[in-house]
């Protein structure tokens, strides 16, 4: 039986909650402030996506911690909280609990992209390198050789260092500028297994950052 009234809609109800029917206690507790957008800066060369001080990658993995930051706040009242990207929009979906009473919101962002160089690109632009590999083969099998570079590289996305900053054609082979030390050895490795070549590693001190020596590694990479 219902026998109370809501004093602020005057509607009967069965259960008050903090004196008030259901929907208009939900009102009173709604909601969260979410801005119009997120804003990410998208990198014209690599098409990573950035939000400041934060390292690039897909866009879910981007906003995902600003997503979740703007129910921080509710956080104890969020049951499950949702959110799927599409159509350059951030479509969330929320359900609250407040003090049993549950409500559902479904709210979408717009993701604001601004395009930049990143600092990843940059640095292959301006011909960063730690590491020169130097590829000497013949020329009949140069061509699967780049082939294989380019291969192993794109496996390394993880590695935001693994670029080739400058490719210099030698007369029996190729010098590779490439940003990653990493990537350099995994070039190197594949070539002695794949062509049976010959490596031979040097280092040379390059400088000193914070007392701690710099060094550029070369690796000469022979296949007969
Ligand atoms: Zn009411
Ligand atoms: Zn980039």
């Amino acid at each position: 039986m219902k026998d109370k009234f809501c004093p602020k809609c005057g509607r009967e109800a069965e259960k008050l909650f903090e004196g008030m029917c259901t929907d208009c206690y939900l009102s009173k507790k709604t909601t969260i402030n979410l801005p119009a957008g997120i804003s990410v800066k998208a990198c014209k060369y690599c098409g990573r996506y950035f939000r400041e001080g934060k390292v690039g990658g897909r866009i879910a993995e981007v906003i995902e911690k600003d997503v979740r930051d703007m129910f921080e706040s509710k956080k104890r009242n969020v049951k499950s909280l949702v959110y799927k990207i599409k159509d350059g929009k951030v479509h969330v979906s929320v359900k609250f609990d407040f003090g049993g009473v549950q409500k559902s919101e479904e709210h979408a962002l717009d993701i604001i992209e601004d395009s930049f160089v990143c600092q990843y690109c940059s640095m292959a632009e301006t011909h960063y390198y730690n590491s020169i590999v130097q590829i000497r083969a013949p020329a009949a099998k140069m061509e699967k050789i780049m082939q294989d570079v380019r291969s192993v590289m794109s496996r390394l996305k993880a590695d935001r260092l693994a670029f080739i900053s400058q490719i210099k054609p030698m007369k029996y082979g190729v010098d590779l500028y490439i940003g990653s030390k990493g990537a350099a050895t995994k070039i190197a490795k594949h070539m002695k297994r794949r062509f049976k070549a010959e490596l031979r590693c040097t280092k040379k001190v390059s400088g000193k950052i914070k007392g701690k020596t710099i060094s550029k590694d070369t690796i000469l990479i022979i296949v007969r």
